[in-house]
């Protein structure tokens, strides 16, 4: 018998949501590449625009949802209610008016409501996601 770990099947591979604010999309690309061996062996989705750099420019397999502004956060905090997201990085921009802040408190209170842990800037995505892959 192989002691080799077993390749995660889609039922146990982590469920990651992934949102940045316009001002942090570099730097979720930018974490993105450097654990993109981690998260290509994960089910991302992500808000709509997003979305559309981590698949252009990491090459990541994400399912994209609508654009935060046009609901995207609520549909991965409906997602996240029923049980379907194991984890949330969500970098925020505390430095500019967001026109869906309702929105962006109701995911993170979906968070804090189900215990699901939340990463809202680029050092906690770090120790989130360093803590994930360790669990390898
Ligand atoms: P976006 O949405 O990825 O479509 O820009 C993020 C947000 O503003 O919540």
């Amino acid at each position: 018998m192989s002691n080799a770990p077993a390749t995660p099947t889609p039922s146990d591979r982590p469920r990651i949501a992934l949102i940045a604010h316009d001002r942090k999309k570099d730097a979720m690309v930018e974490l993105a590449r450097e654990f993109a061996p981690y998260l290509q062996q994960c089910t991302l989705m992500a808000t709509g625009t997003t979305g559309g750099r981590l698949v252009n420019e990491v090459g990541l397999n994400v399912e994209r949802m609508l654009s935060g502004p046009w609901g995207g956060d609520l549909q991965i905090g409906a997602r996240l209610a029923v049980g379907e997201v194991d984890v949330v990085i969500f970098l925020r921009d505390p430095m500019t008016p967001q026109p869906h802040e309702p929105d962006i408190n109701a995911l993170v209170r979906a968070c804090d409501v189900h215990d699901v842990p939340c990463a809202t800037n680029l050092s906690s995505a770090r120790l989130v996601l360093a803590q994930m892959l360790l669990k390898l």
